[in-house]
């Protein structure tokens, strides 16, 4: 039996102590204590999409859209940069004002503005092959696109028809040109069984990625999924146990949602095997129209306090925040097989 499927088993068994030890041994080893840092940008609320489980799909007349100026991301990456961080993410829905040449010339001015030190990172959803082309061309280093759950059947539905397919056909490309790839899932999806979730993790493997992130579905009131019962964060803490033993080598993020459905999820996945915080750095006055869940943690703070909350938190689990770039170590794999 593989390493994988002894995990698997290790969790229809429920000795998910067992599991948690695994994967911070693993973790440990690659790693060490530290906890990499992402700034993120959440840039535009606005969206083009129905996906199901999003507050800020199309058709939530409800909330108050925004984008922000590229003045207003390049400061956030300034004041970002300043403190020492070399990665930034810049998140939106798909909003046609962000074409493929505003989106370079944001990128290009980043690269500009941080001496080509830092790291940029997009997520911004399914775009043409050309277009991934242009902005990896302007700098782009690498791009996060999950695929939300690996049953065709189950993410056509949950994303408005778009299939998974799709999806997977955006992922290839982005390897293909070069990028850090990142993906995952969320869990605790309506109709997810075990045997899904761990189908998820197979995917994130066969996907070979560099970064990956697992976080807990969380109903939002203005969407048809309202009154899907929220499933419990350990759903999530677990799969990113057993996503550090499928995949040794990749970045894991403890995400916001975790921490939003509990106070110490993010500690609890860092203790599981993640090992990538990322404070928002989006502007007070716009982080509280991101809201793709209700109950966003950390909405009326800067990002940069956050850095400093985060310090602690990860110091009681006895961990240490890094400033560094921390590329993906899968991606340069990659390149030298396709120049074989
Ligand atoms: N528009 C881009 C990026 C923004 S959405 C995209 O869809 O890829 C970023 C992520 O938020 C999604 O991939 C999804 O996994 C997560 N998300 C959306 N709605 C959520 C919800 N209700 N609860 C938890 N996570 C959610
Ligand atoms: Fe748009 Fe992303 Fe939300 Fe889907 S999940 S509606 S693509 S922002």
């Amino acid at each position: 039996m593989s390493e994988l499927d002894q995990a698997f088993e290790l969790h229809r068994r429920g000795e998910f102590d067992a599991l948690a030890d695994q994967a911070r041994r693993i973790t440990e080893e690659r790693f060490g204590r530290k906890v990499f840092l992402r700034g993120l940008i959440e840039y535009s609320n606005r969206c083009i999409c129905s996906c199901l489980y999003c507050g800020i799909r199309r058709e939530n007349g409800k909330v108050r859209r925004y984008g922000l100026s590229d003045e207003a991301i390049l400061a956030a990456v300034r004041s970002g940069h300043d403190r020492g961080l070399k990665s930034f993410v810049l998140q939106g829905g798909e909003d046609p004002a962000f074409g493929p040449e505003r989106l370079c010339h944001i990128v290009g001015a980043i690269k500009q503005l941080t001496r080509g030190e830092a790291a940029v990172t997009l997520s911004a959803g399914i775009l043409p092959r050309e277009a991934y082309a242009e902005l990896r061309r302007a700098g782009a280093d690498r791009y996060l696109i999950r695929f939300e759950t690996a049953d065709p059947e189950l993410h056509q539905y949950l994303r408005g028809g778009i299939t998974l397919e799709r999806r997977l056909e955006a992922l290839e490309d982005l390897k293909s040109l070069g990028y850090q790839t990142g993906s995952g899932f969320m869990t605790g999806l309506p109709g997810e069984t075990d045997e899904l979730l761990m189908r998820n993790i197979r995917l994130c493997k066969e996907l070979e990625l560099d970064m990956a992130g697992i976080g807990p579905f969380i109903p939002h009131p203005e969407t048809p999924l309202r009154d899907t019962p929220t499933a419990p964060v350990e759903r999530a803490i677990r799969a990113v146990a057993l996503l550090r033993i499928a995949c040794p080598d990749i970045h894991i993020p403890a995400t916001t949602a975790a921490g939003s459905l509990a106070a110490d999820g993010r500690e609890r996945m860092i203790q599981n095997g993640a090992n990538v915080l990322m404070p928002n750095l989006t502007p007070v006055a716009e982080k509280k129209e991101y809201l793709l869940y209700p109950g966003k943690i950390c909405l009326d703070e800067e990002g940069l306090h956050c850095i400093g909350c985060l310090d602690m938190r990860m110091r009681s689990v006895d961990r240490e925040l890094s400033f560094e770039r921390a590329d993906g170590l899968v991606a340069p794999r990659r390149t030298l097989e396709q120049a074989v």
